[in-house]
């Protein structure tokens, strides 16, 4: 059971959120912006009743589907988009769109280190599995960032391989200790990759960067970015799905691969409901400005308490990720357990270490989430590998991530 919260972690944050303002207004900035951009993609697509109405069997025609792609095209500044259901979570999306474009014999260049753990099975890296993508002949080398995490294009230059072709890129922190990769640096990043290699893809994991910017990837230059639909641009709504947007010529390539070659994103139904879809990414803008907010204030206050943060308060933020070094074990355990605790679903559970599927170290995660495993709304994780790290993300309302601030104050005081 939840006990009060003593008068002087409830100070602590309030006095905290003091010093967050001037970061909280240009979060609102950002908002504004995407809020605008996809009031007018549902305004060009005529958004109405019949657009949420289920469909069944091949799927042909389905009006959902379609406009949803629409919709969600207009929203990421691409051409096209590829929205399902069926995309089981974002590494899933990610691996879709990586394997619908390479070909045998293409390499695949990541210029922001190892992907994503998750991942590593399905490029090869690790894992004996006759399913990756090295078994089919489509290679893969690395360069990792430098020691500032930016990325390193004297490196780019350096280690071109005349075989690559996909150039991907992970946006967002992971599992390391590194901040996310925004416009800036991307744009002049892309620019060269333009220059070096005329052919080239460039796939950009857009997971946890959706909407913390004013653009997207995709409107400044990446060819195919994405994501899960139960992070940001779900909305805390999407029960389940992922993304993928970009230029029409790659997402018509991966749709071939998401079904069949030759029947493509025309087909699949969905006999679920469709509105959480359309108004999920409605709410994203919100939803990401309340997770950024609790970002912000957790790293106020965990500063405070004597804890190294990334990012800081006032640092621009190109994901709603916020993380710890909390130096112990138990540290670690606390926090996760107090993010358990002050969640609406399983608040009574003691989240523990394990391993799991995908995973170098065992992890632990809190999720007390209305969707399973959702990190739109308020979560944290973290492997159990020193320097003991906790990255906390989401966050439905910010009054809810203002609260579990102050329970957590309650805890590491
Ligand atoms: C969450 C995440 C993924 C994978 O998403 P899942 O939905 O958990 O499969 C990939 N890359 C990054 C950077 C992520 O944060």
């Amino acid at each position: 059971m939840l006990k009060s919260i003593s008068e002087r972690a409830e100070a602590f944050v309030i006095d905290a959120e003091r010093k967050c303002h001037d970061a909280f207004d240009r979060i609102d900035g950002i908002e504004l912006e995407n809020q605008i951009r996809i009031l007018r993609a549902f305004s060009n697509s005529n958004v109405s009743y019949r657009h949420f109405t289920p469909s069944t069997g091949y799927g042909y025609g389905d009006i959902a589907r379609d406009t949803l792609d629409i919709l969600f095209a207009d929203a990421f500044q691409a051409e096209s988009a590829l929205v399902r259901p069926s995309i089981v979570n974002g590494t899933h999306a990610i691996y879709l769109a990586v394997s619908g474009i390479a070909r045998p014999g293409d390499t695949i260049f990541s210029i922001t280190g190892k992907p994503y753990d998750t991942l590593e099975t399905a490029f090869g890296l690790q894992g004996a599995s006759d399913q990756s993508l090295k078994k089919f002949g489509i290679g893969y080398h690395q360069i990792e960032l430098t020691e500032q995490g930016t990325i390193d294009e004297e490196m780019i230059e350096r280690e071109l391989q005349p075989s690559d072709r996909i150039f991907y890129i992970q946006r967002s922190r992971g599992y390391s200790w590194r901040n996310s990769l925004g416009r800036n640096e991307l744009e002049d990043v892309f620019s060269l990759i333009r220059y070096l290699k005329k052919d080239a893809v460039i796939i950009v994991d857009n997971c946890y960067c959706e909407f913390c910017d004013y653009d997207e990837p995709t409107g400044y230059g990446a060819d195919i970015i994405a994501g899960s639909l139960i992070k940001n641009p779900g909305g805390g709504l999407v029960p389940t799905g992922g993304y993928i947007a970009g230029k029409s010529e790659y997402v018509n390539e991966i749709a071939q691969r998401l079904t069949v070659p030759g029947l493509g994103g025309e087909v699949g139904s969905y006999s679920g409901d469709y509105r959480p879809y359309y108004q999920g990414l409605f709410m994203a803008p919100h939803t990401v400005n309340q997770s950024l907010k609790t970002a912000i204030l957790f790293s106020c206050v965990l500063q405070r308490l004597g804890f190294e943060i990334l990012p800081k308060v006032d640092d621009f933020r190109n994901d709603v990720v916020q993380s710890v070094k909390l130096r112990t074990p138990e540290n670690l355990e606390k926090f996760c357990r107090i993010i358990q605790a002050v969640s609406p679903v399983d608040s009574n559970v003691t989240p523990e270490a394990w391993d799991m599927p995908g995973y170098s170290d065992p992890v632990i995660m809190a999720a007390g989430t209305f969707v399973q495993g959702a990190t739109s709304e308020i979560s944290a994780d973290g492997p159990m590998r020193d320097p003991y790290i906790a990255y906390l993300q989401g966050s439905l309302t910010y009054t809810h991530g203002k609260i579990a601030a102050m329970y957590v104050c309650d805890a590491l005081m």
